[in-house]
């Protein structure tokens, strides 16, 4: 996962991009940039290991002055930790430096073009998807003489999965997104108050909508899937292409990855969460409230969804596990040894809370299971009497090829256990899921909008070769269990 921002034509523009990376920072924490446009014309750009606050910090906003900025928040899912790969790229062109891209998602033809554009002598600075992207783009501008919106609607016909992307060139920017809209992508405007679509200048984009609160920005709308937007001092911003197909935008995004303040595909995440709550309770029979009962998240991401489902069943909820915000998301920690030890750090239970509690403890996926597991352990031993599981997705059964580092699907724990296993290997008294059905209806706008590929292996570019949803084997195929 990863999160991108830029800003057009507005006093500080490096230090709103770094505002805007710090709100989505829980897209990614392992490396961030920025890049902007200097008075000469130049596109200088800074980059480095760590979170916004460290690397962004007032001396790099000073010395990236400009107007326009555009900014990165990386969590690696393809090429290796190191900051080769970390946003933006810089692209230099015959006149230097006048091109930089961010851009979030994985592309599902990285190797094959990648392949192609070396054997047309291009030489790559890091595995990254966004520097093939900008790469590609600048190829189709010098060597076929396309303009730079004709360059990118050829890239977005050829490039097979996930980008959403801020690009500069010169002294314009450009915001674009593939044609199922795989990942979210918004557009505000830093003083814009009426209808249609604003001037370029004061426009800015963000993975999530969460990030404009905090300059002070009002959402606009959706960078739209297949759009290509063009900023351009002294003019209206303009949608200079729009080619969409149909659109497959993340249902991870809503359950777990965006922040619940942001609002994604029309509606606000929080209220999705919440649904999807009501929707296991009211389906839950085997749950009885009583005094006794208490409905528990695992904080933060599960919130929503345990309160949604505690409303519903007119139960207590409550947030007995106390999280220490200073450590990062254990789910997007690079290795199982720092997820565990995540996992013991961030987590405490309240005291006195638990002793002789049935408590309905819900979490927004299993992956591993690895981390509930320990969860579930830390509840028992502070006293629950009862623990029943519920889980608010389906169970993942396949990795994720557009951008978020789901594991392979031998390691999925749903891959390799029955839920018996499952819920015998939590140590839990029940465990339930939300199912793929349960969609229909509980999403904002038409279930067949979203892509569902890691629940139901409907996958719309399967990697060659890969089990898909009509030629899956058995799930059971990867036993023995852990
Ligand atoms: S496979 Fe899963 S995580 Fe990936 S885009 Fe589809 S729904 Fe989202």
């Amino acid at each position: 996962m990863c999160g991108i921002a830029g800003v057009f034509e507005a006093e500080g523009a490096t230090g709103l991009v770094a505002s805007i990376l710090f709100a989505i920072q829980h897209r990614g924490q392992e490396s961030c940039g920025a890049a902007a446009r200097d008075a000469g014309g130049r596109i200088v750009g800074h980059k480095g290991m760590g979170l916004v606050k460290q690397v962004l910090d007032e001396e790099v906003q000073n010395r990236l002055a400009g107007t326009t900025a555009i900014g990165h928040v990386r969590y690696p899912t393809a090429g290796c930790s190191d900051v080769v790969n970390a946003q933006p790229h810089l692209i230099e062109l015959a006149e230097g430096p006048v091109m930089a891209i961010s851009s979030n998602g994985d592309l599902i033809n990285y190797g094959e073009i990648r392949t192609r554009l070396e054997r047309e002598g291009v030489v790559f600075k890091s595995d990254n998807d966004a520097e093939l992207i900008g790469r590609l783009i600048a190829m189709y501008h010098v060597r076929d003489g396309l303009t730079i919106e004709s360059a990118i609607a050829q890239v977005q016909v050829e490039l097979k999965g996930a980008f959403s992307t801020v690009l500069m060139y010169r002294d314009r920017l450009y915001a674009f997104r593939d044609p199922h809209g795989f990942r979210p992508f918004v557009m505000g405007h830093l003083n814009h108050e009426g209808e249609g679509e604003p001037p370029s200048e004061g426009t800015v984009f963000s993975s999530e909508s969460c990030g404009f609160g905090i300059i002070g920005a009002r959402l606009l709308r959706e960078v739209r899937p297949g759009e290509i937007l063009r900023l351009e001092r002294g003019q209206p911003l303009l949608s200079v292409g729009h080619a969409p197909l149909e659109p497959r935008h993340c249902v991870f995004e809503l359950i777990y990855f965006s922040r619940p303040d942001s609002s994604h595909f029309g509606e606000n995440v929080y209220q999705t969460r919440q649904r999807i709550g009501a929707c296991m309770a009211a389906k839950d029979e085997t749950i009885h409230n009583g005094d006794d009962l208490v409905v528990m998240p695992v904080p933060d991401s599960s919130n929503f969804i345990a309160h949604g489902y505690a409303k519903a069943k007119g139960a207590e909820f409550g947030m007995g596990l106390l999280r220490n915000h200073y450590v990062g998301r254990t789910f997007i920690k690079p290795t199982q040894a720092s997820r565990d030890e995540g996992v013991k750090q961030k987590f405490n239970p309240l005291p006195d809370f638990f002793p002789g509690k049935r408590v309905v403890l819900i979490d927004d996926s299993i992956v591993r299971g690895t981390s509930l597991r320990k969860l579930v352990r830390m509840v028992r031993s502070a006293g629950a009497r009862e623990i029943h599981v519920r889980i608010g997705s389906p169970k993942v059964i396949g990795p994720c090829f557009y951008g978020i580092d789901t594991p392979t699907r031998e390691e999925l724990i749903a891959n390799r256990m029955s839920e018996a296993e499952i819920c015998a290997y939590l140590g839990a008294d029940s465990l339930r899921w939300l199912e793929v059905a349960d969609f229909e209806g509980l999403l904002p706008g038409r279930r067949q909008d979203f892509c569902t590929a890691c629940f139901d292996l409907d996958y719309i570019y399967p990697p060659e070769g890969f089990a898909t949803k009509t030629n899956a084997p058995s799930l059971r195929e990867f036993q023995p269990a852990l």
